[in-house]
């Protein structure tokens, strides 16, 4: 354990802790993204904008789960809607239909552009992966199309060009589609078609040839995030797939009220035909949701449909529906957990605030890093961001990859030790509960970071 302490001394307990974990866990990480080297710390509990690990070192929080949390750690007014839902309802879950999943989707409806009707799942995966679903059955269509370097949640259709190595990738723009995973049926290789992001030309021509098999165009408006997409990329993509009969789906799980209350869509003014939600929808707790054009979402409903699952001849002759179940979906609780985290946002200027103080923590940072001399610039919109250290421009997947990471990961260990977190390389994503007092912390940790990399 003592050679791979991560930070000297004072992470002792999390290195004991992972190497026990590394015994009954695979790798010791439940996720693959929760893995860095040469261990991981491990967090014991968290309170606003601060995370605090086992062995009681504090942080202030960047990584937000993800940006799930965009109201930082145990927030009163969910806290409050949860308990309430608990004790009102006796039970956590009915398997029933119950109101506040009518309450929410006219939430949704009210708040995106797009939103005509909702269907809750469990997970962001569980979201894409119902939209990709729908779009097949709505068209007929089996072929799905996505950009490299976005990522749609952990499953074979879109575990494809994640984060491929660039001499497997083929031209930038005629990108190849490259598997992300041992154990992908090669039937998934064959039925994702990759496209290069923000360059309008080349996706065009990649979608008239094969718009006759393409049944959906997933896509992260904000790539990862933060590297987001051109206008006239957006409005571009909309006309050509709707020209072609193509679904359009928004992948909204990181967006979602994070790029704006009603995200990428209100803001660029392009309505998807199909929208996946998650992260901030649950306040914490699992969840995700699609929402979509009414036309198409009906085809999951189950009235007057075939049902799988109750066996009895009345089934007999009738038309499956398209299948969307769940032992969880639309749970009470974690909507509850939602509408408030939803309400809190609603709130008269807490976006507004919200987007203010990212903005100055990405100025204070491009502020300390000029100071050093040190090539850099901030990327992103609305509430997330990364730090990138270069000066080139980054707009897709292939100008990631040309971006120096090794001085950025030195400079993170170097935060971590300072106590400012975020998975090493990781972007940024912030909080309405995040201060100005963290944000000087954050910028005044930055400074002495890059101070001891330089002394190395
Ligand atoms: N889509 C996007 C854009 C995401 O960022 C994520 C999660 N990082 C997912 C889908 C998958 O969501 P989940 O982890 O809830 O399955």
């Amino acid at each position: 354990v003592e050679r791979n302490v991560l930070l000297s001394g004072n992470m002792q307990k999390s290195a004991e802790l992972f190497a026990k974990a590394c015994k009954v866990i695979p790798g010791g990480v439940t996720a693959h993204i929760k893995y860095f080297d040469p261990h991981p710390i491990m967090m014991e509990k968290g309170n606003g904008s601060k995370l605090y690990d086992v062995d009681g070192n504090e942080y202030i929080d960047y990584l937000l789960c993800y940006g799930a949390l965009i109201l930082g750690h145990g927030h009163r007014q969910v806290f409050e809607a949860v308990t309430k839902q608990m004790v009102e309802s006796g039970t956590t879950i009915f398997g029933t239909p119950h109101k506040l999943e009518t309450t929410m989707a006219e939430k949704l409806i009210e708040l995106y552009p797009g939103i005509e009707m909702v269907r809750y799942t469990n997970s962001g995966l569980e979201a894409t992966l119902l939209a990709i679903r729908t779009a097949v059955a709505y068209t007929g269509k089996q072929k799905i199309a996505k950009f490299e370097g976005h990522y749609h949640g952990g499953y074979d259709q879109v575990l494809v060009s994640v984060n491929p190595d660039i001499d497997k990738a083929g031209e930038s723009s005629a990108p190849k589609a490259v598997g992300e995973s041992r154990g992908l049926p090669d039937y998934y290789l064959e039925n994702t078609i990759v496209l290069p992001f923000n360059d309008l030309t080349a996706t065009e021509k990649i979608l008239r040839d094969h718009a006759h098999e393409l049944a959906g165009v997933i896509l992260e408006p904000i790539q990862g995030g933060f590297i987001p997409a051109d206008q006239d990329f957006m409005t571009g993509l909309r006309k050509v797939t709707e020209e072609l009969n193509i679904v359009l789906i928004f992948d909204e799980v990181k967006t979602g009220f994070r790029l704006s209350i009603g995200g990428a869509q209100e803001v660029y003014g392009v309505k998807p035909d199909i929208t996946a939600l998650g992260k901030v929808l649950g306040g914490g707790f699992p969840v995700g949701a699609i929402g979509g054009k009414k036309e198409i979402l009906m085809i999951s409903s189950a009235r007057g449909g075939r049902d799988i699952l109750t066996v009895g001849a009345s089934n007999s002759g009738k038309q499956a529906p398209l299948y969307h179940s769940g032992t969880y979906n639309g749970h009470p609780t974690i909507l509850a957990a939602g509408l408030a985290t939803i309400h809190v946002l609603e709130q008269m200027g807490t976006m507004d605030t919200l987007f203010a103080n990212t903005q100055l923590l990405r100025k204070q940072l491009e502020e300390v890093y000029k100071f050093h001399g040190l090539p850099m610039q901030t990327i992103g919109m609305g509430s997330i961001f990364n730090i990138i250290l270069s000066e080139g421009e980054v707009k897709n997947y292939r100008d990631m990859r040309k971006v120096n990471t090794n001085l950025r990961k030195q400079i993170d260990y170097e935060l971590l030790r300072l106590g400012i977190y975020t998975k090493p390389l990781n972007r940024y994503s912030m909080s309405v509960v995040h201060t100005k007092e963290d944000i000087e912390r954050t910028a005044a940790a930055h400074d002495e970071a890059i101070k001891r990399v330089k002394n190395k």
